[in-house]
Parts: structure tokens; sequence; C-alpha cells
């Protein structure tokens, strides 16, 4: 085990035994070796540098009750990178290769995934980049593909707690055709202007409407949108903007295995206030509970402040309890390395 104050991790980067790094050359990939130093040299002209050629995902490995280290839905995330690739035309990673990329650096920093117990897990971030020179518009002739990991803390130590959220009107994050679907760095280029002005507010989470009427809710930031109506029917957006997040199609068949309504349709504004739960979902924590909602001057309130909603409740526990190895992966969606 790494000496680390495992309870106190926090979310930040942190350097580990070594990352795992892949090159892409006259039309195949390298075999991939474990690289000890930190950086990545690259050409002045690299694409990802002046042209954004860039995907990257985000995932985790927990180590579990039994003592095993389990990835959590990595073909997902490979699925997701290949469409990103396509989308910013960039060399695709194979499926196969992805996950055996996550399997080797994972298992090469073993001592660096958190102690059961401890509600830590390793973040695993894979990275894309076109690292060949190209100054005219054209995609790279060359492309580097790196997973890198970091010890990851409990995020909610004194259990999930609500916060209070504000809907852009100023800016849009993804145009309806644009690169909302895929995850890019741009998108959040995009993003993190409006991000800091609403975090100085005392906003942690921002929620972005459809960016052509701006009448539908989309997501928030960087993470998806799910409301819970009063008879438990659990709500989200569709639309070609919105990032297909891995923990809300999780959180939606948990959903439906503990008997609730799902619904994947577009979301007026006016339809905020129905929902007696409202949350954000992504990889990093799984849920935020949204117990208010602000529109200029127009404040939505959803739920207690205080407290998450019984549903969010549920469904979170039922996320980390299958990461965690606490019940039975039925969906089969635990990878151990
Ligand atoms: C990564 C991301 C999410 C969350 O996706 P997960 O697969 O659940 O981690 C949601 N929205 C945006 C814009 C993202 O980039």
């Amino acid at each position: 085990m790494a000496d680390i104050d495992w309870k106190n991790l926090g979310f930040k980067y942190m350097d580990t035994n070594c990352h795992i790094e892949y090159v892409w050359r006259d039309g195949k990939w390298s075999a991939g070796e474990l690289v000890k130093e930190p950086f990545l040299k690259m050409h002045i002209a690299a694409t990802c540098l002046h042209y954004g050629q860039e995907a990257f995902e985000g995932m985790k490995a927990f180590r579990c009750k039994d003592g095993v280290i389990r990835i959590f839905r990595p073909h997902e995330n490979a699925g997701r990178m290949h469409r990103t690739a396509l989308r910013t035309c960039m060399a695709p990673v194979p499926e196969d290769m992805f996950v055996d990329a996550v399997k080797r650096v994972v298992k090469a920093n073993e001592e660096f995934v958190p102690p059961y117990g401890t509600g830590g897990s390793l973040y695993i971030r894979p990275l894309l980049v076109g690292t060949g020179p190209q100054i005219g518009v054209a995609p790279a002739s060359e492309y580097t593909f790196l997973v890198l990991v970091m010890p990851a803390g409990e995020y909610y130590k004194g259990g999930l707690k609500p916060v209070r959220s504000i809907i852009i009107d100023e800016f849009d994050r993804a145009a309806p055709n644009g690169m909302g679907d895929v995850k890019v760095g741009g998108n959040y280029a995009a993003s993190i202007f409006a991000h800091e002005k609403a975090k100085a507010a005392g906003y942690p989470v921002e929620l972005y409407m459809d960016a052509k009427t701006h009448t539908l809710v989309e997501e928030f930031a960087t993470s998806n949108f799910l409301g819970i109506k009063p008879d438990g029917t659990y709500v989200t957006p569709n639309s070609h903007s919105v990032l297909p997040s891995v923990t809300n199609n999780t959180l939606m068949q948990l959903a439906k295995d503990h008997g609730h309504k799902v619904e994947v349709r577009p979301v007026p504004f006016e339809e905020l206030e129905t929902f007696s739960e409202v949350a954000a979902c992504g990889t990093a924590v799984v849920v935020t509970p949204v117990y208010e909602i602000t529109r200029g001057d127009k404040v939505i309130k959803i739920s207690d402040p205080d407290k998450c909603g019984p549903i969010t409740q549920k469904l979170f526990d039922g996320v980390q309890d299958i990461q965690y190895g606490r019940v039975p992966d039925t969906h089969g969606w635990c990878v151990a390395i």
C-alpha cells in the first residue's frame, strides 16, 4: 500500500507509479508501454494543441469487499471514446485495446487503489490526442492514447449533500449539431467561464438549456440531469447535445430494477417545478442532489435543502453497493483486473 492519507484524499492530481502510452503511426497502434514520467513530449505543431483534436474519458476502479479490484463498466467508456474519435477524425482506439490498457495501468498502480471501507476509488483518465504536426487544418497523421490514474477520496463524507443550481442563459455549452454528445475538452473550455461565475455566486452546479430555444432542459455543465416525479418516475432529457452518461444509464437501469418508470424525453423548463427530486449525475460523485434551481429572478424550490431525497439516495446506494461488490453484479458491469 502506498503511504497515503486515504481519508483526506479529495479529487486532485497525484503522481503514481506510471501511466500507459500508445502511439498510432502508419495506420497502426503500438503495443503500449508503462511510462514513469508524467510528461508527454510532443511536436509544437501537434493538432491537439492548435485545433483541439482531443478526447477524454473518466471512470473508476474499486477495491471491493472481497479484496478484488474491479473497474466499473469500462466497455461503455471504450465505446464512447470510439464515437468521440470518429466525430473528431482521430484514429479510434479498438475496444479491446482500451480495456486492456485500463487493466494494465490499474494493475501497475494497485497500491494506489484506496482500501475497502475508506469510500475511495482509483480515478481513471483515458486521453486521446492528435500528436502529429499539422498547421493546415486537417486530421493529424499521428495520435497518442494514454491512460493515467489517481486515487480519489470519498466525496460525501457526511452523506449526500444537496446544492443549489443556476440556469445559464448568457452562454451555451454545445450547439444543436455541435459536439455536446461526445467527450471533448472543447466542451469544457466552452463552459469554464460560466462555471467560475456560477461558483463565485454560490451555485456549485450550473444547468444548461437547449442552445436553440432555451426552453428545454439539457444537462449540467459536466453531468447529466435527472428528475424524479412524486410518483417515482425517473425523467431525463433526450437531446443530440447531451453527453450520454454511463452513470445516468446505470441509474436508469437501477430505477427500473427498483420498479420505477423511466422516461427519456424532452423536459420543458416549466416541468422543473413538478419534480420532487432533482440530481446531477456523473462518474466523479455518482449523484449531486439539487434542492433549488434559480433562473434570473425566479427560484424553483425542489426539495429539502438539508437532506437528499429518498429515491436519489436509494439509487446512489444501489450503485455504490455494486461498485464495492456488496451485492451481486447482476448486470455484469464490473471487470476484475
Ligand atoms: C463526462 C460527462 C458526463 C458524465 O458522464 P459519466 O459517464 O456518467 O461520467 C456528463 N456530462 C458531460 C458533459 C460530461 O462530459
